[in-house]
């Protein structure tokens, strides 16, 4: 019979990190996160080598008291749940607490934060959940957080990584999708020293849309704004002969956090029915607003997914929104050819 232990806390802590941190876009994502849940309105991403060896993020946000900047990495340390019933009504990107930790655990970590209340600001330095260093220093307010050698001291994982480019290109397109879910933020993306993009954050969807997919696709939308069963559908959807080959330009954000969720993807679809050529795919940027009630984030560790409590009147929401605006232009196309 073998033995039953409890396993050493190096090693349960590499196994949960594991369900959160994937490769350097996962990283990348996670602070992102916790950029915007800090009120950040400038989020500045630089990486190197795909991020393998180099990520740093920088943003203007609320920072971190000296006292809480080394309780952070703890496991389910966190500022934004306090009790169960919160659970129900999740209004931040984060709140399992385990984001600080997990990327701790699997890579060399240095942070600098300052809070507006504090004249300095604190310098903590972790490597491998190893507490390594904590001091204050002068910086500005903000936190700025870097990370080096994802996976040194877990080669099966680091095996497991693409090369730098493809690395690279899925950071990239972790950083385009926040960018575009929160258009009042100004976000910088520096791939190897040079910027691959940066958008304004007036607050206006497409400037980042045009920043980020260019004039074409920008020139090819149509505006959405719709309400139904208390759900809000805004954004922008592609004019019909826009086109695409696959669902890759299809994007949703659900309450501002940028969601894999094929309900809605059916239901924007769905909308073009006889707009659209069989075979080919709408392209989209839709946020949708709902109470917090009606959606549940917490159903995996990387919250990518979520789960709807109607998912009916989630679909009929996306539908209608979607169908009306190439209605709208369908109408407006037949004007413009009779005069
Ligand atoms: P979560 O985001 O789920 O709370 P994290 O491990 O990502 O967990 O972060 C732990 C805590 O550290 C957060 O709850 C927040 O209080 C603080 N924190 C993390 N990043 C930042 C940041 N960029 N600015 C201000 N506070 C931060
Ligand atoms: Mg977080």
């Amino acid at each position: 019979m073998p033995q039953i232990h409890v396993l050493p806390k190096e090693v349960s802590e590499l196994i949960a990190a594991g369900e959160v941190i994937e490769r350097p876009a996962s990283i990348v994502k996670e602070l992102i996160e916790n950029s915007i849940d800090a009120g950040a309105t400038i989020i500045t991403v630089e990486i190197q080598h795909g991020g393998i060896r180099f990520i740093r993020i920088t943003d203007n946000g609320c920072g971190i008291h000296p006292s809480d900047a080394p309780t952070a990495f703890l496991r389910h340390a966190t500022s934004k749940v306090k009790n169960a019933r919160d659970l129900d009504e999740i209004g931040t990107l984060g709140f399992r607490g385990e984001a600080l930790a997990s990327i701790a655990a699997v890579a060399r970590v240095e942070m600098m934060t300052k809070t507006a209340g504090e004249e300095l600001g604190t310098y903590v330095k972790i490597e491998g959940s190893e507490l390594q260093e904590v001091r204050e220093t002068g910086c500005p307010l903000g936190s700025t957080i870097t990370i080096r050698d994802i996976f040194y001291n877990v080669p099966a994982r680091l095996k497991f990584l693409k090369k730098d480019v493809t690395e690279g290109n899925a950071v990239a397109s972790i950083v385009d999708k926040i960018a575009l879910s929160h258009p009042e933020i100004s976000v910088k993306l520096i791939r190897d020293n040079k910027v691959a993009f940066h958008t304004p954050g007036d607050s206006k969807l497409i400037s980042a849309v045009y920043t980020i997919f260019g004039r074409e696709f920008a020139q090819n939308m149509l505006p959405v704004d719709y309400e139904l069963n208390g759900i809000k559908v805004t954004g922008l959807t592609g004019k019909p002969m826009f086109h695409r080959a696959n669902r890759s330009m299809q994007h949703f954000f659900i309450n501002g956090r940028y969601t894999k969720t094929r309900t809605c993807g059916i239901a924007a679809e769905e909308g073009y029915r006889g707009a659209m050529m069989v075979g080919k795919f709408p392209a989209c940027v839709l946020e949708l607003q709902m109470p917090f009630d009606q959606v549940d984030v917490n159903v995996h560790p990387a919250k990518i997914e979520v789960r709807f409590v109607n998912e009916k009147a989630v679909f009929d929401a996306v539908y209608f929104a979607v169908k009306s605006a190439v209605a709208d232009h369908g109408t407006l196309v037949r004007k413009e050819t009779a005069v």
